[in-house]
């Protein structure tokens, strides 16, 4: 592991190298970013990247390129082992594990490709539960998941458990359990890739319009081109770094 460099306070952080700073202002900076799992396996190698508050962008690139490392390190999951993640005025790698496990709860969203909903829990429980984990109340928590699964067209599914749903629905009711926070960030690591190629679109449009809904930016890893295409801005990466960006 190599340690931690060119460390600079952060009231001198500048917009990234190559992206165009919009109206929008700031939610989340990599700086430098690095992140080496050992030796040979450099995941990230250097990489600067801005996401604007509210929207959209999309992580393309060859398998191993690092985007899921990428993904990982913005979240807090994964600590990175050169530059740093800044969220507002805080560096993730600053904070003790308890703190960033609270900013993920009340702070960020995360849709993964399989959903990872509990199937022991209703899709109505499954939304409520990281809420609760976050300190609202069992009542607050339950009118926040009901706004979303009906927001996301699940009215009337809210008893049903995931494996009484289908694979659009279940995704459906991921993205309500990310959204039901209001979080900064959604984090979405290949939403659609499970599904059907139509289901696939309907989710990913329902992902895109209730992010923009709640004012969320969202973050998302795909290898699908038509996806990247929806969303406001996309980076291709190879070997560990910001090959290209574009802008629509
Ligand atoms: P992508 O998401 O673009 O497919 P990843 O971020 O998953 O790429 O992986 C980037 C590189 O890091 C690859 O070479 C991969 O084999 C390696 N890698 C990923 N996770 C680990 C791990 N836990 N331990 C060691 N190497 C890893």
């Amino acid at each position: 592991m190599t340690t931690p460099h060119n460390i600079q306070p952060s009231s001198t952080v500048q917009p990234a190298v190559g992206t165009v700073p919009g109206a929008r202002p700031i939610v989340l900076s990599a700086r430098n970013l690095a992140l080496a799992y050992d030796a040979h396996t450099h995941a990230l190698r250097g990489v600067d990247l801005d996401i604007y508050s509210g929207q959209s962008l999309a992580i393309m690139g060859p398998s191993g390129c690092g985007k899921s490392t990428l993904l990982h390190c913005l979240a807090g999951i994964l600590a990175p082992t050169g530059g740093r993640v800044l969220y507002g005025e805080r560096d993730l790698r600053d904070m003790r594990d308890a703190a960033r496990t609270k900013l993920r709860r009340t702070d960020f969203g995360f849709v993964f490709q399989d959903g990872q909903l509990l199937p022991e829990l209703s899709a109505l429980e499954n939304v409520m539960l990281p809420r609760m984990l976050a300190g609202v109340s069992r009542r607050k928590a339950k009118t926040m998941a009901k706004h979303w699964l009906a927001a996301l067209g699940l009215s009337g599914l809210e008893e049903r458990r995931p494996g009484q749903l289908s694979g659009g629905q279940a995704q459906r009711v991921a993205i309500a359990r990310a959204l039901a926070g209001e979080p900064s960030v959604v984090y979405a690591d290949e939403p659609t890739g499970a599904l059907d190629q139509q289901t696939g679109q309907e989710v990913l449009h329902l992902l895109l319009r209730a992010t923009a809904d709640a004012g969320s930016a969202l973050v998302m890893v795909t290898h699908d081109q038509s996806v990247a295409a929806a969303c406001a801005r996309t980076i291709t990466m190879r070997d560990g770094q910001i090959e290209r960006e574009v802008t629509r």
